[in-house]
């Protein structure tokens, strides 16, 4: 028996070949485009009579209208000669389906036992693939993606690949819907479309070309006409002398000419034997004119078994050196979404695992944030991460503006300098530079930024309820004496000399009004800093988005309430400095006052300064001056500036004492390093108080994800299998 099977030419990479079967045979073609040749056709063009006729396989034809699923036919080099059959499941089917498809199979030691067993065999496929026939009235398809895989094993048999996939047909016929058309239209496109598929595109000779679709959709994904070979069946259905002619011109290229060419073939017709797979006889119609005039190469099995070898070998040779690197990419892909998917979490002890390896990365965070250790990670490129530098730039802010601007009224700049110019040997008087409250230890101009721009806050509503977002601050007041006089005129007692402490300490109060306010603007943008931080981190500890959101909406009231202790505590230090007696152990007030005074009898004694020339020159007051230097002023100027130097002195005390407090109390112990911090609350002991519903509810999966996972697990140890094949 002379069939096409095993009699081809010799392939021009036969390992390329088999490595390639091997992959299409672990599925890696639903990963990746592999190398094949696909038939296709209008419904009932010989498709699966010309498949029949190249690979030696007898085949169903005619099958209840047209074939339901994609059939491939692999050959494969063996010891022993036999024909395996079995199903790939399509590229959407479900694992259960999966695992049903993978217990299918059936051998057939020759040609014709499989096709004794044919009709039965055809049935069991319906049914596993479940598609409704009159046998298996059950099935719920019409259609499948499933693909039947018939191989041929045997010591002659070369590597060839076919895929026979379902015809397209025009008019619904009986059974078939719309959407069934659209289905098997899209499958045969999905097939044609990648630039790794032979396209053999299978026309009965009898009827016009011009009316069959497959021409036009070939034409379609095979733009340079490459990979789309012609295929003329039924020759010998054709009569008539003129349509011989007209067929023999499109073979000779005179007409619709394709890259490829035409080939033109003899089937087996429905009315020839069934064991009839030779075609040594049926291709003796050949020798008659006018096809005899055609060139031989053209002509039937053998010759286009050849070709499709040739061409088959020539797209393997060019994939070949791609597909590797492809393969490597795909899986490289896959391992990373496996990896940020994170181990599953199906027991709430590896949800809880998983739970104490997000927590303990965040703590890590917040360590490293709060020692400025940012080389640890590359996270920390983000600024929000950079925790203490913000904390701090944010707190110079408010250490220099509360310098500059935290009293109501400005305190008044006094003192002068008596200088000799040299070259004159006149005394020179200039005010002072300093300003009796400036102080040498703040800047009063600064380089850094708010760190903290307008509109921040707009990301975290929940933040809303208590922090304050507009913190622009008024200037101080001008004239402190002028106020100073208005209190000692509305509030002065019998006191001689010198002003009582119920008038200084509601000065004191007057003089601090913005405390509150500045100090609430200022432990707001440290929350909002602390609280972006705190997102930021999560995100980077816990890149599983949905779990991250129930993290967060899980600790969410316990930030805002140790937010909302850190906001208390800087109040509390507030009211402690306004309403309690104003007072201080700090020898720096006495010396603060003691040096006003001082300040003022020299500058009363600045314009009765003379210059005396000895061996140096020197600027002197005569002694008897000083005691009588200020006694110049009546009682009410000499009390109100007693009121000021005062104040001052104890402004300037009270001060810096506030913002220390602020500093180490409510922002480094309560808010960020203390036992209360929020920073903390994310812990491994609270992990450790959760329940198993806590647990499920943070921690566990959708049902999504585990097939997700499963999935990708799947196609990583095949992908890597495929590495492994083609190396
Ligand atoms: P498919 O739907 O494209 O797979 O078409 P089939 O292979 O099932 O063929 C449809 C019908 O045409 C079957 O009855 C075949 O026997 C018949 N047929 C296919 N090729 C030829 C051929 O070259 N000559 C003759 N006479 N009949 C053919
Ligand atoms: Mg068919």
């Amino acid at each position: 028996m002379t069939t096409a099977s095993g009699s081809g030419a010799a392939l021009t990479s036969p390992t390329r070949l088999r490595k390639i079967d091997v992959l299409r045979e672990k599925n890696i073609g639903q990963y990746i485009p592999l190398p094949q040749l696909v038939a296709v056709g209008d419904q009932s063009s010989g498709k699966s009579s010309l498949l029949e006729s190249i690979t030696g396989i007898p085949f169903p034809r005619g099958q209840e209208l047209c074939t339901r699923y994609a059939t491939q036919i692999t050959h494969r080099r063996d010891d022993f000669e036999r024909i395996d059959v079995s199903i790939i499941p399509g590229p959407h089917a479900s694992p259960e389906h999966r695992e049903k498809l993978k217990s299918f199979h059936c051998q057939f030691q020759s040609n014709k036992e499989l096709l004794g067993e044919f009709p039965t065999l055809l049935n069991k496929v319906n049914k596993a693939m479940q598609i409704r026939t009159n046998d298996n009235p059950e099935g719920v398809h019409t259609f499948s993606e499933d693909v039947l895989k018939i191989e041929k094993c045997g010591p002659s048999e070369d590597y060839l690949t076919v895929i026979d996939v379902p015809g397209i047909f025009r008019a619904t016929a009986e059974g078939i819907t719309a959407k069934d058309r659209d289905l098997v239209k899209n499958m045969v496109k999905r097939y044609i479309k990648d630039d790794r598929t032979i396209i053999l595109a299978v026309v009965p000779a009898n009827v016009d070309v011009a009316t069959q679709e497959i021409l036009e959709l070939a034409k379609e994904y095979d733009t340079t006409g490459d990979r789309t070979l012609g295929v003329l069946t039924k020759p010998d259905t054709v009569k008539e002398k003129s349509q011989k002619m007209s067929v023999c011109n499109l073979v000779l290229g005179h007409r619709m000419p394709l890259t490829l060419g035409y080939f033109i073939v003899r089937n087996r017709g429905g009315d020839d034997e069934e064991t009839q797979v030779d075609f040594t006889d049926r291709e003796k119609m050949f020798l008659d004119d006018p096809w005899s005039t055609l060139p031989r190469d053209r002509i039937g099995v053998l010759a286009l078994r050849e070709r499709l070898q040739e061409l088959l070998g020539q797209i393997t040779d060019k994939a070949f050196p791609k597909l590797l690197s492809e393969i490597r990419g795909l899986f490289n892909e896959a391992v990373k979404k496996w990896e940020a998917l994170g181990p599953s979490r199906n027991s709430e002890r590896k949800q809880q695992t998983y739970l104490m390896k997000v927590v303990t990365k965040f703590q890590e965070f917040v360590r490293d944030a709060l020692a400025a250790n940012y080389s640890h990670d590359d996270a920390f490129n983000n600024p929000d991460l950079r925790l203490i530098t913000t904390i701090l730039n944010v707190t110079a802010n408010f250490n220099r503006e509360f310098a500059s601007l935290s009293h109501s009224h400005s305190f008044k700049a006094f003192g002068k300098d008596v200088r000799c110019d040299p070259t004159s040997s006149v005394l020179e008087i200039k005010p002072k530079v300093i300003a009796t409250l400036a102080d040498p230890e703040v800047e009063l101009t600064g380089d850094e930024t708010c760190c903290v721009p307008d509109g921040a806050f707009d990301e975290y509503p929940e933040l809303l309820d208590f922090v304050v977002t507009d913190w622009e601050v008024e200037a101080p007041e001008g004239d402190i004496m002028e106020w100073i006089g208005k209190m000692r005129r509305e509030s002065r007692g019998v006191e001689l000399g010198t002003f009582s402490s119920t008038m200084f300490a509601s000065a004191f109060r007057e003089q601090s009004q913005k405390w509150r306010g500045m100090t609430e603007s200022y432990i707001s943008r440290i929350i909002l800093v602390i609280h972006r931080f705190v997102h930021r981190a999560l995100e980077f500890a816990c890149p599983d988005v949905r779990m991250n959101e129930r993290l967060r909406s899980m600790i969410m009231d316990g930030l805002l309430e140790r937010y909302h202790g850190g906001l208390k505590h800087a109040l509390m230090l507030v009211a402690v400095e306004r309403e309690k007696r104003p007072y201080t152990w700090s020898g720096v007030y006495s010396h603060n006052v003691q040096g006003s005074r001082g300040q003022r009898i020299a500058d009363s004694l600045a314009s009765k300064a003379r210059l005396e020339h000895g061996r140096t020159s020197k600027v002197v007051v005569d002694h008897n001056l000083i005691s009588t230097a200020i006694t110049n002023r009546g009682n009410v100027d000499f009390e109100k500036e007693e009121i000021h130097d005062t104040l001052a002195a104890y402004y300037n005390v009270a001060r810096k004492r506030f913002v220390d407090n602020i500093w180490h109390q409510a922002v480094d112990h309560t808010l960020l390093s203390g036992p209360t911090s929020p920073l903390g609350l994310l812990s491994e002991q609270w992990v450790m108080t959760l329940d198993n519903g806590q647990l499920e509810i943070i921690a566990g999966e959708l049902p999504s994800v585990i097939k997700t996972r499963e999935a990708l697990g799947k196609r990583i140890l095949d992908l890597k299998e495929a590495m492994a094949i083609l190396r």
